[in-house]
C-alpha cells in the first residue's frame, strides 16, 4: 500500500513538473513484477511497441530470476547448491552474478547475494516475520558467504559451493531491469521515458520541452512527502531504506536490509540512500550496500569512484548530498526540520 502511494505521489510530483502544454501523452503500463508495483511511461518514438518492449525486458527477468518461483534459473542454482553441478544459465543471470559479486568484493561486510537464508530466517521470504532465534540466526549466517558463489562467466554457469547456500537477487534485480528495459526502449527508436521499477526511478533522455526530467526522493519518516527533487537525465535514482519493508515485534522495528556480520537489520545512522547512476544495476546495489555500510564508510566510497552520486538522509535530520547533485536539487524537507549539506571531494 505505502509503494501504491508513493507512486501515485510521484505521478502527482511528476505531471505537475511538467510543461502541459509541451508534454505530449505518454503511452504508459502499471504492473505487477518482481514483488512490487512498477509504471513504464514513454513519451516519444512509437510508444506503445516501447511500452510493451520494456515490461516484456522485466517480466523475463522476473522470470529468470525470482527465488520463489521454483521453475527460475536462479530457484535452478539455489537447488543445486553443494552438489558439485555447474548449472548452466542464461547470458543476462550471468552478468548478474558476476556484478552483484563483485559488489560484495568491494564492499565486504555490507553486501552479500548470498544473504537469503538470513531472509529465510527473519521471515521475510514468506510473510512469517518473526525474530529468529540466536541458534537459527548464527546457522543462517554461516552460510553467507559470496566467495562460495563460483561463476564461470566464458561458460555461463554458477555454483554454490556448499549445501543449504542460497542467493537472493533482491539487491539488485530491479536496476538490472532497469538498464535492460531502457536499453529495450530505446531500440524501439523512443528516446523520452520514465520508469518507476520500485523504488529505482530511470529517467530517460529529456522531457518533450528539452528540459529534464524532476524526481521525487521519498522522505524515509514520512513516505507522503519528499526530502528533494532532482533533475535527471539518462540516470536512475534507487533508493534503499528500512521503510520499505519492516515489522515490528515487542515495539522494536525489525527492517530488510540485513548487516551480513551480525545477520541483524542495518543499524548505521542512516534512514535511507538514493544513489543516482548512469549504471542503473550499480545504482541499485550501491543503494543497498551503503545503506548496510553508514555515512562516513558511503563518502569514502563515493570519494574513491566518480560513477555515482548519493543522497543520504541521516538519523538525526541531516540530508547529505554528494557535490555532483548540487545543481540539481531542490530541497523540499526543512518545514520537517531536515537540514542539507553538500559533500565536496
Ligand atoms: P533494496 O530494496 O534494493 O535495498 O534491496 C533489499 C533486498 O536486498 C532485501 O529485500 C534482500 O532481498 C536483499 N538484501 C538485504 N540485505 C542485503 C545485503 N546486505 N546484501 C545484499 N542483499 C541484501
Ligand atoms: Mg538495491
Amino acid at each position: 500500500m505505502k509503494r501504491i502511494c508513493f507512486f501515485l505521489l510521484m505521478l502527482g510530483l511528476l505531471s505537475g513538473c511538467a510543461a502541459p502544454a509541451a508534454q505530449s501523452e505518454p503511452a504508459q503500463a502499471q504492473f505487477f513484477s518482481m514483488d512490487t508495483v512498477m509504471s513504464v511511461r514513454v513519451y516519444d518514438g512509437p510508444k506503445e511497441d516501447a511500452v510493451q518492449a520494456a515490461r516484456q525486458a522485466v517480466e523475463e527477468l522476473d522470470g529468470l530470476l525470482s527465488r520463489t518461483n521454483p521453475d527460475s534459473q536462479l530457484s535452478a542454482l539455489n537447488a543445486h547448491a553443494g552438489d558439485g553441478s555447474p548449472v548452466a544459465l542464461d547470458g543476462r543471470v550471468s552478468e548478474l552474478l558476476t556484478f552483484a559479486k563483485s559488489i560484495s568484493q568491494l564492499l565486504p561486510g555490507d553486501f552479500d547475494i548470498t544473504i537469503a537464508p538470513v531472509m529465510d530466517a527473519w521471515g521475510f521470504t514468506t510473510d512469517q516475520r518473526q525474530v529468529p532465534d540466536p541458534q537459527t540466526l548464527a546457522g543462517a549466517l554461516a552460510l553467507v558467504d559470496s566467495d562460495k558463489l563460483n561463476m564461470d562467466e566464458t561458460a555461463s554457469t554458477a555454483r554454490l559451493e556448499a549445501a543449504g547456500m542460497e542467493v537472493d537477487l533482491g539487491a539488485v534485480a530491479k536496476g538490472y531491469a532497469a538498464g535492460q528495459a531502457a536499453a529495450a526502449i530505446r531500440e524501439t527508436g523512443a528516446t523520452s521515458a520514465l520508469l518507476d521499477l520500485g523504488g529505482n526511478v530511470t529517467a530517460l533522455g529529456r522531457k518533450a520541452d528539452g528540459s529534464a526530467w524532476q524526481v521525487g526522493v521519498k522522505d524515509p519518516q514520512d513516505t507522503a512527502q519528499t526530502l528533494c527533487i532532482l533533475s535527471m537525465e539518462d540516470q536512475t535514482a534507487s533508493t534503499s531504506g528500512g521503510y520499505e519493508r519492516y515489522f515490528e515485534e515487542d515495539g522494536v522495528v525489525y527492517h530488510h536490509i540485513i548487516d551480513p556480520e551480525t545477520g541483524y537489520p542495518a543499524d548505521s545512522g542512516l534512514l535511507s540512500v538514493t544513489v543516482v547512476s548512469a549504471d542503473h544495476t550499480l545504482a541499485d546495489a550501491l543503494s543497498t550496500a551503503l545503506f548496510v555500510a553508514g555515512e562516513e564508510e558511503a563518502l569514502d566510497f563515493w570519494r574513491s569512484r566518480t560513477d555515482f552520486e548519493l543522497v543520504l538522509c541521516t538519523s538525526d535530520g541531516r540530508v547529505v548530498v554528494t557535490q555532483g547533485l548540487e545543481e540539481g536539487m531542490r530541497p523540499t524537507g526543512e518545514d520537517r526540520g531536515y537540514t542539507y549539506e553538500i559533500v565536496r571531494r
